[in-house]
């Protein structure tokens, strides 16, 4: 995961015609064409682009042209089990359709327990923007500090990772493969041998 400075700025006027909207018929609404509706997903995705890089705010790998994986809007709570969210930018991240898919994220519950404002929830999942990655979800260092495999250090950490398949074997291949070119392409010929075994090393171990 990344840590976020801050969600998608929305334009008052534009979130005040969303609030207006019944909370059941959000969700519903979220795939519709009125205005405020398509202004405010273009600036999740075009902020979102911008604040996260490019990056899927789940598993880092990069989106769009630069990556393979197309972009999603996904709601860190589900629509369809929070309703009262759908349009709160705070509740949502650019992810891969890998994480945001029926494969990991779908509609899994992240909410641990419910309040009656999105801040004062508390969640299972570690929060793109409130919580500090570090505290929770770490990469296991070997003595290369290879940033590959992926571990949970808290409670939220271990949910994160587990419910959202960080540790999934084809991520950490991607994550390996993210690193042998990054240092491919900074002059480190001589261990470089050696780094790659170890990455390897370490994909088998996630495995
Ligand atoms: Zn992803």
């Amino acid at each position: 995961m990344i840590n976020l400075p801050r969600c998608a700025a929305i334009d008052p006027g534009v979130q005040k015609k969303l609030d207006a909207i019944k909370v059941e018929l959000r969700p519903k609404r979220w795939y519709g064409k009125a205005k405020a509706v398509t202004t405010f997903k273009g600036e999740v995705l075009t902020q979102g682009r911008l604040i996260q890089r490019e990056r899927c705010a789940w598993c880092t790998l990069p989106l769009g042209a630069e990556g393979r994986r197309t972009i999603h809007r996904d709601h860190i709570a589900p629509s369809s089990i929070y309703p009262q969210w759908t349009f709160v930018a705070k509740n949502l991240v650019i992810s891969c359709e890998y994480c945001n898919g029926l494969a990991v994220k779908s509609d899994i519950d992240t909410i641990k327990e419910l309040k009656d404002t999105y801040d004062d929830c508390e969640f299972h999942i570690v929060h793109p923007y409130d919580d500090e990655i570090e505290l929770h979800i770490q990469f296991d260092s070997d003595q290369d500090q290879l940033p590959v495999v992926i571990k949970g250090v808290s409670a939220k950490g271990r949910w994160t990772v587990k419910n959202m398949k960080l540790d999934d074997v084809g991520l950490t291949r991607e994550r390996a493969k993210e690193v042998f070119y990054e240092r491919r392409g900074s002059m480190l010929p001589a261990p470089e041998e050696d780094l790659i075994e170890r990455a390897l090393d370490a994909m088998n171990i996630a495995g």
